[in-house]
């Protein structure tokens, strides 16, 4: 009604367990639809599907950012994602629980990169070439999940040891953002790598605790 601009934060989950690598915006995704992981990655898909019919049908201003792993200060110490759990465990000590071998990958964005490419994203105009996305917003630089826990034993020189733990169900395998559209439609790309923006996220944690 007030012909605002309206942002999807869709999420690189709507690739699901991807058999295209790196994941591009074309890739239509490898979903199980009645899995555990299921009412996420199909509600995301959900929404992006009513974001497109209410821009067909009521040229809604529009843009769907498909959000790659997203890290940095402030995230919430206990939401059970892997780069808070293993900072968390690190600086207590405690077992970092590593599902399945850890041989699976991600690539993880630091917050600022993140939040720079939505502002890009956000600002450019309706009638510009794709504005309305879906546009992959990540950084490319990808890893297992055992060289991060590797990575955050070292950064927090912590004592703590590596344990295995079951891989959940639906687990993706392998995760990286082609982020070619991004760079060429917002002249935009993630300046920090992991190893810079574990730093400050290990910081934050550790003042958190102490
Ligand atoms: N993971 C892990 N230990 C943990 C939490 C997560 O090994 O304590 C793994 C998880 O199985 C997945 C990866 O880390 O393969 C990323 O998990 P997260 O929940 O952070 O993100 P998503 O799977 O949604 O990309």
């Amino acid at each position: 009604r007030l012909k605002a601009r309206i942002s999807q934060a869709s999420t690189s989950e709507v690739y699901g367990d991807p058999s295209v690598h790196p994941q591009t915006e074309g890739y239509w995704g490898n979903v199980n639809p009645i899995g555990p992981r299921s009412c996420y990655d199909e509600g995301k898909r959900c929404a992006e599907t009513l974001f497109f019919d209410y821009y067909r049908q009521h040229r809604l201003d529009i843009r769907v950012a498909r959000i790659f792993n997203t890290y940095g200060p402030r995230m919430h110490p206990n939401d059970g994602r892997v780069v808070s759990n293993f900072i968390m465990q690190a600086l207590k000590g405690e077992e970092i629980t590593l599902y399945g071998k850890g041989e699976q990958t991600r690539s993880f964005c630091y917050v600022d990169d993140l939040l720079d490419g939505i502002l890009r994203f956000m600002d450019r105009p309706a009638d510009a070439e794709g504005a309305t996305g879906p546009l992959n917003l990540g950084n490319p630089g990808e890893f297992t999940i055992r060289q991060l826990a590797e990575k955050v034993i070292q950064l927090t020189g912590s004592p703590s040891r590596i344990v295995f733990r079951p891989l959940p169900q639906d687990d993706p395998m392998q995760r990286q953002p082609d982020i070619s559209l991004a760079k060429r439609q917002l002249d935009w790309a993630p300046k920090v790598c992991l190893d810079e923006g574990l730093k400050p996220t290990i910081e934050y944690f550790a003042r958190m605790l102490s």
